[in-house]
């Protein structure tokens, strides 16, 4: 199994959730919602080498967060990848979406200016911002928008910017996201949970969730559930590679 995109650290039992990962997961990406979470829980889990746990800073908790921003820049220097950073444009967080814009974009040009980094990034509402801030700052690396709600003409812009896409089970559970599913460009999407704030059939979707999204993605593209593997596979070797995870790669 793949995940691109968990939180496993704020699972109820995260450790006993974090070692189902580690066995049944040839890779999981545990991104963090903040600079402190991601040093409590790099201390905390034991470190595997098919995980690859990330610094980010939420939209959603940059208000009450927002002095975690320098810590969070400095330690970009140090890792492969950052995330959940990015923008939620909902009316929720309407109050802190200038915040969100300066995070955001101090994040970015802080990738840019190391030579680029792996960025799992929350678009929500947002999609056009994203893709400028993404423009500005054109070494970033590789942005992995995780979770796309934005528009088909969004997606047809992210896709020409070069996004990555990742996609799990609860993005299914609406009209609106299986269409997007089915246009989605097929090389460039991998597996995610988004666990534990995912939900999917009445229960919390798990890091090893991975065949759901196989046979939801099949319908989608109308492919055979073997063939979806082969791609989900393939294009996260290619993503990986491209992320210089060498070492969980020589495991597939
Ligand atoms: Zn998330």
């Amino acid at each position: 199994m793949i995940d691109f995109h968990c939180h496993v650290d704020l699972y109820p039992k995260a450790r006993d959730v974090y070692a189902g990962a580690i066995e049944r997961n040839i890779f999981t990406w545990l991104v963090t919602t903040s600079p402190k979470a991601f040093q409590a829980t790099s201390h905390v889990l034991k470190k595997h080498e098919s995980v690859l746990i990330s610094p980010g800073l939420h939209p959603e908790i940059v208000a009450d967060r927002f002095q975690e921003l320098e810590m969070l820049l400095e330690l970009i220097q140090n890792v492969a990848a950052v995330g959940e950073v990015g923008l939620d444009g909902s009316k929720r967080y309407s109050t802190s979406y200038a915040m969100q814009l300066r995070v955001f974009s101090e994040v970015v040009r802080k990738c840019h200016d190391v030579g680029g980094r792996a960025i799992s990034i929350h678009s929500r509402q947002a999609v056009s911002d994203v893709l400028a801030t993404l423009k500005a700052f054109p070494s970033h690396g590789i942005p992995i928008l995780h979770w796309f709600t934005g528009t088909v003409t969004e997606l047809r812009d992210a896709s020409a910017q070069g996004c990555w896409f990742s996609i799990g089970p609860a993005a299914f559970n609406s009209a609106a996201g299986k269409a997007l599913a089915f246009k989605l460009p097929k090389d460039r999407v991998v597996p995610e949970s988004d666990g534990p704030f995912a939900q999917f059939v009445n229960r919390t979707v798990m890091p090893w969730d991975f065949n759901i999204t196989v046979r939801l993605l099949g319908e989608a593209w109308s492919m055979s559930e073997n063939d979806v593997k082969l791609q989900l596979v393939s294009n996260t070797k290619m993503l990986l590679e491209k992320m210089g995870c060498d070492r969980i790669l020589s495991h597939f």
